[in-house]
């Protein structure tokens, strides 16, 4: 196994778990690989054709993941093609069945139409492993379920004794079980190595989605290629859309959805500052799609502004900075896609802009993510980066809620921040609200800074409530198109459990 890592990929030593997962696949075991992206899974089902004289066969989801992997195997003097599904030349099919190559990638679909015999003649011929990268396709709980993935442990009957390998970047237990079950493992040799991606550094800075934001993001980008390697804006799922895109919407909507949209205005904005940027969306063409990629991966393109639509497929070292424009699906989610991000092991730089209307639905936050969260943002981000004094608010959250239950709980934040600060506004007069004892007895702080600490005590549970307060001290509500605060429960009993520290004199 030594020889061939040196001989072939000019490694001295394995990485973590490669040597235990390439000795069980050889002693015919399943495997299960679950690595972080850039790990060397890839490693695990390469070695073992060159030790075994067999072939390998792996099912890859996509074409351009086949024929990068393809070149460079080929490249190292290794024997390797793909089956896909398109291909009329059956060439490859039938020195594919003589053993011909060391290597054979092949996607889900052709895989499973492919006639039987085929298998059996590469059987004769010998099959060291068969391996299913990006096995989290196969869980209806992964981020991109494919069907035909649920397929295929019915080729276990046509490859019996063949060692089944599952190799994938996602974390959940649930996936992994998934995996094991669908494939029918037996009995496999599990492997999970560390999340911990040391070289990425994570950051989330919350915005207003606009056009000044719309500059701040240019001029961060511009840094950013300034700086050399390539760049991912993600648009994720945008929830609201702001008056100004609103507003362009007009002009544009035979053309563009708000989201696509959203991309095209990010991508006119970089090219008018001169950088090199290029779209890349479910929109799009096939052949517009494939020269994006092309120019990406070649470097002709610094930036990429995309849709998550621009995955799997991104195979490229030297991404140096991924951004989220907008909260992504999940945490799994932003893991896979900020994880495309300095694969080659160099530091690189991840950002995630959100507004908070973004969170209203994502699961973002969901309780089961939590040990990924510890994981991930392990004191290479900007929370751990930045010392923050801790400091207790009992006493400024108990003014701004008493604040809000006098105001009668049916406005929205900026009246009582209005009247904590003591302004003598004509709303406020006329409610006769500046007669109130809180009148002016916030003044020392902004309308923002007591805006932040109301998000703080309304997002506990971060998504808009419907009859669920406890686990939160404020409930914001939609009427109509108007947004109301009131005290949540929690914050009655807070209020009325309050330290005499906690309020105001
Ligand atoms: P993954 O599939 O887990 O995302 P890859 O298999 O693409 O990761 O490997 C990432 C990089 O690490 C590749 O450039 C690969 O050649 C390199 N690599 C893999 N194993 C080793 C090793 N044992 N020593 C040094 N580099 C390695």
């Amino acid at each position: 196994m030594e020889s061939v890592l040196k001989k072939y990929f000019g490694y001295s030593e394995f990485r973590p778990y490669q040597e235990e997962v390439i000795g069980k696949i050889i002693e015919k075991s399943d495997c299960l690989v679950v690595m972080a992206t850039g790990s060397g899974k890839s490693l695990c089902y390469q070695v073992p054709p060159l030790v075994t004289g067999k072939t390998a066969v792996i099912v890859s989801p996509l074409i351009s993941l086949m024929q990068d992997q393809v070149m460079s195997l080929k490249q190292r003097g290794i024997k390797a093609e793909f089956l896909g599904s398109a291909q009329t030349d059956s060439t490859v099919q039938t020195k594919a069945e003589t053993g011909h190559f060391q290597l054979l990638f092949i996607t889900p679909e052709k895989a499973m139409i492919i006639p039987t015999s085929f298998w059996s003649k590469l059987l004769n011929a010998g099959i060291c492993l068969f391996a299913v990268d990006e096995a989290h396709c196969i869980s209806e709980w992964g981020h991109d379920f494919r069907v035909e993935y649920k397929q295929l442990d019915k080729l276990r009957s046509s490859l019996p004794d063949v060692p089944f390998v599952g190799l994938t970047a996602t974390a959940t237990e649930k996936v992994r079980i998934d995996i094991i079950n669908s494939l029918k493992m037996k009995d496999p040799y599990v492997a999970i190595g560390s999340f911990d991606r040391k070289n990425l550094f994570y950051g989330v800075k919350q915005i207003n989605r606009g056009l000044l934001f719309m500059d701040e993001l240019v001029q961060e980008i511009s840094k950013f290629v300034a700086s050399g390697g390539s760049t991912i804006v993600y648009c994720t799922t945008i929830k609201d859309v702001e008056q100004v895109f609103l507003f362009f919407s007009f002009l544009f909507l035979s053309l563009f959805s708000h989201f696509f949209l959203m991309i095209y205005l990010i991508f006119k904005a970089l090219q008018e500052v001169g950088i090199e940027a290029g779209t890349y969306h479910g929109q799009m063409g096939s052949k517009a799609r494939e020269k994006s990629h092309r120019l990406f991966i070649r470097d002709e393109l610094h930036v990429m502004v995309a849709t998550i639509a621009f995955g799997m497929g991104i195979d490229k070292p030297d991404i140096r900075h991924v951004i989220h424009y907008g909260c992504p699906k999940s945490i799994e989610s932003y893991y896979q896609e900020s994880g495309r991000c300095g694969r080659d092991g160099i530091a690189s730089v991840c950002w995630l802009y959100y507004a908070r209307s973004d969170f209203a639905k994502a699961d973002f936050y969901c309780g089961e993510s939590q040990t990924l969260i510890n994981l991930l943002f392990a004191g290479n981000c900007d929370n751990c980066m930045v010392s923050k004094r801790e400091r207790d608010m009992s006493r400024e959250s108990f003014l701004l809620m008493t604040c809000i239950k006098s105001c009668g709980g049916h406005w929205g934040l900026n009246l009582p921040i209005d009247v904590l600060r003591g302004s003598r506004s004509k709303k406020v007069l006329d409610a006769q609200f500046d007669k109130l004892p809180l009148h002016g007895l916030g003044k020392d702080y902004t309308s923002n800074w007591w805006k932040e600490l109301a998000y703080q005590l309304i997002s506990h549970d971060l998504a808009i409530h419907v009859g669920k307060y406890d686990s939160c001290y404020l409930v914001e509500t939609i009427k109509d198109i108007y947004r109301t605060v009131s005290v949540s429960q929690k914050g009655e009993r807070y209020l009325s459990s309050a330290r005499p520290d906690d309020q105001p004199p």
